[in-house]
């Protein structure tokens, strides 16, 4: 850790305050959530970025933790080091604030990537709150809300957050970007709410509509994305009701909680790039399906999804699912497979 401290740098300094940053005792400690050096007295980084929650009056708004607690969005904040605060992302912010359905038609890769960094600091941001705060603050020993030593799955979108420090160049396998990326225009309906953010953390998947853009990103190296280039029902890049939004929401999140593989990584570091490729799918089982195939996903099931539904609050779920609890019904399609449109 001290060789970070001096003058030069090492080479592989990216690779360095990632895993540093990423250390358990780093979160515990409260040391900045980008690499890991000592955090300013300041009240830190706002997770969810200020320009949003200034545009939509969401100051007071909550987040529901995984111990069953909220937190004010105006308190959801992590620690930072004076370099890294504001500075590493601001180009991120400034680019994603600008974006609206306008830029879908002609979406590019560098579009999706800087909304794809935006929505990995989101979400890295979130697990490292949940990863410093106390389940129970009166029986400390239960420990914190998300175990600090889990933070390491988060290695890979921690990546992509480093990459404003030298140029960085990701290849994977399944799509341009390490990442499952859905992006959505969204019909106005200012009674029902312009903004919604839904996380499934160990996923790790984060959805977020705000204003007439919807995003759906899971932190799983494009295994989603390759599956179905185009979501559920293939229905990326076109407009959508922010009902329906909510609904495809909660399918990408269960989608993502089905993930059964996980990716083999190669990296490199010189002074001057940080190279990282993507090389393998690793299934977590040896188990195989009939066809012989790897499982990189477990069995779907309506079951299931019907309590994802209910879970994530989407609204009027009940009607989605029929009398034996299954979710036999969508707002998303005809029975066609023709995209409904919803305007009432
Ligand atoms: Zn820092």
């Amino acid at each position: 850790m001290s060789v970070l401290s001096k003058n030069p740098l090492p080479a592989d300094y990216v690779l360095r305050l990632t895993e540093r940053a990423l250390e358990p005792n780093s979160i515990i400690a409260r040391q900045c959530f980008l690499c890991g050096g000592q955090p300013t007295n300041g009240r830190g980084e706002h997770v969810i970025p200020k320009w949003l929650q200034n545009r939509f009056d969401l100051w007071d708004s909550k987040l529901g933790l995984l111990n069953g607690s909220f937190l004010p969005y105006r308190s959801l904040r992590v620690p930072a080091c004076a370099t890294c605060n504001g500075e590493v992302l601001g180009k991120t912010e400034s680019y994603v604030s600008k974006l609206s359905a306008e830029n879908i038609p002609n979406w590019t890769v560098a579009d999706s990537y800087e909304v794809g960094r935006w929505m990995s600091k989101i979400l890295v941001g979130i697990l490292f709150k949940e990863a410093s705060l106390l389940r129970d603050q009166r029986q400390p020993a239960l420990g914190e809300i998300f175990p600090p030593d889990a933070m390491d799955e988060m290695f890979m979108l921690h990546l992509l957050l480093q990459s404003w420090r030298k140029l960085s160049l990701f290849r994977a396998l399944h799509t341009q970007h390490p990442f499952t990326l859905y992006v959505y225009s969204l019909s106005e309906d200012i009674e029902y709410g312009m903004f919604n953010l839904s996380t499934n953390i160990f996923g790790p998947s984060i959805c977020i509509r705000f204003g007439d853009l919807g995003f759906a990103f899971v932190g799983d190296g494009g295994l989603q994305h390759d599956l179905a280039g185009l979501g559920p029902y293939e229905l990326a890049r076109q407009q959508l009701h922010p009902i329906q939004f909510d609904e495809l929401a909660a399918r990408v999140h269960y989608k993502s909680a089905l993930r059964n593989a996980t990716h083999s990584y190669i990296h490199s570091e010189d002074a001057d790039t940080f190279r990282c490729q993507q090389m393998a799918v690793v299934p977590y089982t040896k188990s195989k399906p009939i066809d012989g195939s790897d499982q990189v996903f477990k069995p779907w099931s309506q079951k299931q999804l019907a309590e994802v539904l209910e879970r994530y609050e989407v609204p009027g779920f009940e009607y989605l699912i029929d009398e034996a609890g299954e979710a036999a019904f969508t707002r998303l399609v005809d029975e066609d497979g023709q995209k409904l449109s919803l305007k009432d």
